[in-house]
């Protein structure tokens, strides 16, 4: 898979891909990541790639001329023969659809990946109608620059890539993974671990065993798989549960997680009613 990033700074990514898992991807020939000066497309001697917006208003807008050369220059197929060619085209905004698992995993299917980083008030609009088959934003909040949401999409996509992991079921074991329904892992197998489903991950633990008084739960050591994978999901549940709520609706649930949860809030529930006495 490829990615080509364009930027007014491309020093910015110096030394960025030189690391763990993109570093070995890269070296495995699983990953090719090229940096593109924005200026290198500029038309004038002082290489000007943004103007003051029409209509007035604070800072600057970059221009649309250089960015469409710039993607141009990249040779990919024109903007309707894309999605049949595995290419895609991102325009990085924070008025974008909010970047996902479920995307990067959609990503990972394609061959080719554009990430245009914009900079000052951002980029001038007729960017994302002609040249950019999407815009992306990587949360609720407003950074300087595409920068930082290019490097975020490009890594959470390409250990996504089958090979780039060590294990390849890995990606499927954290955060936000598939459910074993969707993995086609129905749990035959000798398996310690759940497909995610759309939950957070369970706690970690290695040694040492005792940690200032805190000790590892048992049942990790115990050898038993079946303990180990339901230990594991009844503590993804309990996190979803207090960090992130608004994950549970959309998670793949057993009828037993189902359970699990109804008597977690009936307990917390309790214990909130107890404090607040
Ligand atoms: N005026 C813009 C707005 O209010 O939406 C913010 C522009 S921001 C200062 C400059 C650039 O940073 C944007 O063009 C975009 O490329 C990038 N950027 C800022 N926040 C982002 C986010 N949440 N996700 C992705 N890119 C973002």
């Amino acid at each position: 898979m490829r990615f080509d990033i364009i930027t007014i700074f491309p020093g910015f990514f110096a030394g960025i891909f030189e690391h763990g898992v993109v570093k070995r991807a890269i070296q495995g020939g699983l990953l090719a990541v090229g940096v593109h000066d924005l200026r290198e497309f500029a038309h004038d001697r002082h290489r000007t790639v943004d103007d003051r917006p029409f209509g007035g208003g604070e800072g600057m807008v970059l221009k649309p001329e250089p960015l469409a050369e710039a993607v141009e220059h990249l040779g990919l197929a024109p903007k309707a023969e894309r999605v049949a060619q595995r290419e895609t085209v991102i325009l990085l905004s924070a008025q974008g659809r909010k970047f996902s698992q479920g995307m990067a995993r959609d990503l990972a299917q394609t061959k080719r990946v554009v990430l245009l980083c914009g900079r000052y008030e951002g980029v001038d609009e007729r960017v994302n109608e002609l040249v950019a088959d999407q815009e992306l934003s990587i949360g609720d909040y407003v950074l300087s620059g595409g920068e930082l949401a290019a490097a975020v999409v490009l890594d959470a996509t390409m250990r996504l890539l089958p090979g780039v992991l060590g294990n390849e079921a890995s990606s499927e074991y954290e955060s936000f993974g598939q459910s074993d329904e969707l993995l086609n892992r129905t749990g035959t197998a000798l398996c310690s671990t759940h497909g995610a489903g759309g939950l957070l991950d369970y706690p970690h633990y290695t040694r040492p065993a005792e940690f200032r008084g805190l000790v590892v739960p048992e049942v990790l050591s115990g050898g038993n798989h079946e303990q180990i994978r339901r230990w594991r999901r009844e503590r993804a549940l309990e996190k979803t549960l207090r960090n992130r709520p608004d994950l549970l609706p959309h998670a793949e649930l057993s009828a037993e997680d189902r359970r699990f949860l109804r008597a977690l809030e009936q307990r917390l529930g309790g214990a909130q009613s107890k404090d607040s006495v």
